[in-house]
């Protein structure tokens, strides 16, 4: 399916909803039991015609750590908490690690998995399991065909959002009082996009920023920096500290440095987020990616073997799976988490599920009329709709609902934070 469909929520299907604390083996058993028969190849009555459908498992996507347990890796507290290779967290932003032989295959996967499940005892599993860095269960998504390593890549969109998070906490403590003043005002100054959300102040209401705001912040941040930044802006404890990390004689280099960082951030989100690519552009998401880790870890202890940044040892090897990275990425399915966790405030929070299911479906129906789509059930097709699309075509559009979480020029000078209702047309 093309990118621009698959953007499009009505091509998202919610199969259900694990409660907070709900198994999710028990929830997914019925589901997974079905794709076994999809895997098999199944003939289908579709509008009449019979059909010979085969479907099986494409991507799983997850959080961090939900990620790794539907893989079968320990978290990533743990000595080997990688789901896509086996090197230590000690070394996890050191770039002399042999990534391809540190990796995980699933076929030695498979083997180390069965050393563990030929033994008795649960201590000796446990044992024998972190010595891999593997959970002494397989995931209950192993029943279907898949490389489990392969199909259970990182997501980009959070990876790049939580690390832009720190960087920009890390920046802004470094500020003094003047850095402080200066960031605000060359930030205030600087002519941002028109069509950009109005983005609240960075250093006291960035814990409001959306995923979004982080990725555009992003990307006006060399600027910003570039125009002001100066010794006399940074807190000089702070200065004697990156000086000392990046070993430079001259403490003129410091601010240097740090707009670099915002630079190598801001050049590998631009390709990282490219929805072409070609061999030449895999090598630069490479270079960039390298460049990325070496500079933030050089700048910035706590950049030092972070999980998060690990991943950029990973993100070439999705892109070529995947064609891209943006093929992977869950920005819908964020957004259709937030649609769901709105609605339960209006829901009898009773039979929640169900509740929500049912006003799924709703929308789904009237999404489906709008789009011209007929209900069998009567003869004629639904004019009221179809007409309504006509008289507004831009109306009904990929539309969603979202909470605005984004500050008004009001909202920011009151210092206090909009909670509306907004309808978005893309
Ligand atoms: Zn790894």
């Amino acid at each position: 399916m093309p990118a621009h469909m698959r953007k499009q929520l009505k091509n998202h299907f919610v199969i259900g909803f694990v409660p907070f604390g709900g198994n999710f083996d028990e929830f997914i058993q019925p589901f997974i039991n079905e794709l076994k028969e999809f895997e098999k190849g199944k003939i289908m009555n579709i509008q009449g015609r019979d059909v010979w459908v085969v479907a099986g498992l494409g991507v799983v996507t997850a959080d961090l750590p939900q990620g790794n347990d539907l893989s079968g890796v320990l978290r990533h507290g743990a000595t080997k908490g990688c789901r896509t290779c086996t090197v230590e967290k000690y070394s996890y932003t050191d770039n002399s690690a042999d990534i391809i032989r540190l990796s995980r295959y699933k076929q030695c996967t498979d083997l180390d998995f069965s050393l563990i499940a030929a033994e008795s005892s649960i201590t000796r599993k446990k044992q024998i399991g972190s010595e891999f860095g593997l959970r002494i269960k397989q995931s209950i998504l192993d029943e279907l065909q898949r490389e489990r390593h392969l199909q259970t890549p990182q997501d980009i969109y959070h990876a790049t959002a939580g690390k832009i998070k720190r960087l920009l906490r890390l920046t802004c403590e470094l500020f003094s009082h003047e850095g402080e003043n200066a960031f605000i005002r060359t930030w205030k100054a600087l002519e941002k996009p028109k069509k950009w959300a109005y983005l609240p102040n960075p250093i006291s209401h960035h814990e409001s920023f959306m995923m979004s705001d982080y990725l555009r912040l992003a990307m006006i941040m060399p600027f910003i920096l570039h125009r002001f930044l100066k010794v006399i802006h940074i807190k000089s404890d702070n200065l004697a500290l990156i000086q000392q990390r990046i070993n430079v004689q001259r403490n003129d280099l410091v601010p240097k440095y740090i707009v670099k960082c915002w630079v190598c951030v801001a050049q590998t989100m631009k390709i990282a987020f490219d929805r072409h690519f070609t061999n030449e552009k895999y090598i630069e998401l490479q270079r960039c990616l390298d460049a990325k880790m070496n500079i933030l870890t050089q700048v910035f202890e706590e950049f030092v073997n972070l999980p998060n940044l690990h991943l950029n040892f990973h993100f070439l090897l999705h892109a070529r799976t995947y064609a891209t990275l943006s093929n992977t990425q869950v920005g819908i399915k964020e957004m259709i988490h937030r649609i769901f966790k709105s609605m339960v405030l209006k829901t009898n929070r009773k039979t929640v599920e169900l509740d929500l299911i049912k006003r799924y479906n709703t929308i789904f129906a009237i999404r489906h009329l709008i789009d011209g789509g007929t209900d069998r059930r009567f003869s004629r097709s639904s004019n009221g709709f179809t007409s309504l699309q006509k008289s507004d075509k831009s109306l009904f559009t990929n539309w969603y609902v979202t909470e605005d979480n984004s500050f008004s020029q009001d909202d920011y000078e009151n210092e206090t934070g909009g909670n509306k209702v907004a309808i978005i047309l893309l």
